[in-house]
């Protein structure tokens, strides 16, 4: 027996909010209750595939190899003491309101005391709750890949996220129809046992005002603040105004930290909007690579766009709004709910412009900023320049012979050199003021790369690397899972050895499904 039965089970959420009375998996609307009891489907013969020493180690276990954690992260065994259960939230999707959806292929196992506080167990595609919508409950090896390592890579960039604990194969089948065009095929299914210091979502608030009720969404706003907002004192009006001040602001680095890296989640609906700001659901997210600001990985969004990279800053701003609108009834001040939502605004724009500039190693601004900036976006942009390679071979430019670099440029792009020829001649300009700009700055040379170093990382997971994963994976050999997990522990490192994955998209990664396209299934 491993040492996971010596955990402290504090199940805080479950004994201090309301719970659904029935306890069974039919689908239906739940009403007064924050979650439902459900038990996961025990599953034909789970295996463990990997598992994140250092999340293990925050939870204070020490051994991931036991047979008797394997059964506790695949939703095999009730742990005593444990009572699992289905969270019940709501959300607006794709912009609009989409009433009752909940936590169809989640279930929430324990929550676990450790030293940094509470943190929540989640089983990721252990079956049905009733909130499954039609759905199975179930989640595919391919989808818990993509979510497993990009949690922990998300984490090691230093960006707020939800966390993995280990991935494991359920050893059962699950029918799955990828591209939603009538060829359905089997594909092994898999768990991620997620984990997170809360997983409410604004979609939880959202509920209960769609409801009209305001008991529950008092008691829910009260746990909140109480459970993961202690510092700001014990609720009352001023306090929830603070409380929504906090999301803003955690939100708004949240997107701040997507946008200097270049990720797209891809479905940023309010029921994917943590109330803590942490990034969740990683579904058909993906890496900007040639930078193009109307990109998303996401098909079932592709003819709005609604979740671009360059739309995302905007929609946390909407989904905040959505947010302000359910707990207005604890609030009841328009202009102060406003005054929140227009500063998100204005500091969106100087934080991001102050972030940008220290890409490039720029660390004083200047009247014209937005507009150099723009340049720079819109350059790279118009030569299909890849986002990561750029920022993280700006450090190799040489301050004193600026035009040099457009051939260093060239080499980051993805057109072919006689369109690159084409398009680049605006670079010069953009060079030559770089230059001048980093010339000026007041910082030495090896101490503007050190920093530039930290914050551009070097290697991220690239959508076709998660496919090259995913499809060893698919034959029974899950070295490469752990070759990416290992890499993107140190992003911002050089690591040479590993050099092959700071690369251009390969050709073949073009227009393949799971590598450029993604949709809401996977
Ligand atoms: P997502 O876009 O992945 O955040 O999912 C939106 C909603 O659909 C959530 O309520 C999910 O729980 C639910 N859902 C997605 N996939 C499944 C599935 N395979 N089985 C049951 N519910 C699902
Ligand atoms: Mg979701």
């Amino acid at each position: 027996m491993g040492k996971i039965q010596n955990l402290k089970i504090d199940d805080t959420f479950t004994t201090q909010l309301p719970a659904d009375p029935i306890e069974a998996d039919h689908q239906r609307q739940v009403k007064g209750a924050c979650f439902s009891f459900v038990s996961p489907t025990p599953t034909n013969n789970p295996t463990l595939i990997h598992s994140s020493a250092e999340m293990a180690e925050t939870l204070g276990i020490d051994n991931t190899d036991s047979p008797h954690f394997l059964n506790i992260v695949s939703g095999q065994k009730n742990v005593e003491g444990m009572r699992p259960y289905a969270m019940c939230y709501g959300g607006h999707q794709f912009g609009n309101w989409a009433g009752q959806l909940g936590d169809g292929r989640a279930i929430n196992i324990a929550e676990v005391e450790t030293k940094s506080g509470n943190w929540f167990l989640q089983l990721k595609g252990a079956g049905r709750t009733p909130y499954s919508r039609g759905a199975d409950g179930l989640a595919v090896l391919r989808s818990s890949i993509r979510e497993y390592l990009m949690s922990e890579a998300m984490f090691h960039l230093g960006i707020s996220t939800t966390r993995a604990l280990s991935l494991s194969l359920t050893g059962d089948e699950v029918l799955r129809d990828v591209l939603y065009n009538g060829n359905a095929a089997y594909e092994k299914g898999a768990v991620v046992c997620r984990t997170a210091p809360s997983f409410i979502r604004f979609g939880n608030f959202e509920i209960f005002a769609s409801w009209q009720d305001k008991v529950n969404l008092k008691g829910l706003a009260d746990y909140t603040i109480r459970t993961n907002y202690p510092h700001l004192g014990e609720p009352s009006k001023e306090v929830y105004l603070q409380f929504f001040k906090e999301v803003a602001v955690r939100s708004r680095k949240m997107v701040l930290d997507w946008q200097r890296v270049g990720f797209v989640h891809g479905v940023m609906n309010t029921d994917n909007m943590s109330i803590l700001g942490l990034t969740i659901d990683y579904g058909p997210y993906g890496w900007l690579e040639n930078y193009d600001p109307g990109w998303t990985p996401n098909t079932t969004d592709a003819q709005h766009k609604r979740y671009r990279y360059g739309n995302q800053p905007s929609v946390v701003l909407w989904n905040l709004t959505q947010l302000a609108n359910a707990i207005y009834p604890l609030i009841e001040d328009v202009p102060a709910l406003e005054a929140i939502l227009d500063e998100f605004k204005t500091t969106y724009q100087s934080e991001y412009e102050t972030m940008m500039l220290s890409k490039l190693g720029i660390f004083d601004s200047q009247a014209d900023d937005a507009n150099f900036i723009n340049q720079l976006t819109e350059n790279l942009r118009r030569t299909e320049t890849d986002m990561t390679l750029f920022f993280r071979n700006l450090t190799k430019l040489n301050s004193t012979a600026p035009i040099d670099h457009l051939a260093l440029i060239q080499t980051d792009s993805y057109l072919s050199p006689e369109d690159f020829e084409r398009k680049a001649f605006q670079w010069k300009a953009w060079l030559n003021e770089y230059a001048t700009r980093v010339k000026s700055g007041n910082n030495s040379e090896t101490n503007r790369h050190a920093k530039m170093n930290a914050i551009n990382p070097k290697y991220v997971l690239r959508n076709y690397m998660a496919h090259v994963a995913i499809e060893s994976a698919d034959k029974g050999d899950y070295s490469i899972i752990d070759e990416l997990f290992q890499l993107l522990k140190q992003p911002y490192d050089e690591q040479p050895k590993n050099q092959k994955w700071f690369t251009k998209r390969p050709s073949w990664a073009d227009e393949k499904v799971g590598c450029s396209m993604l949709s809401c299934s996977s």
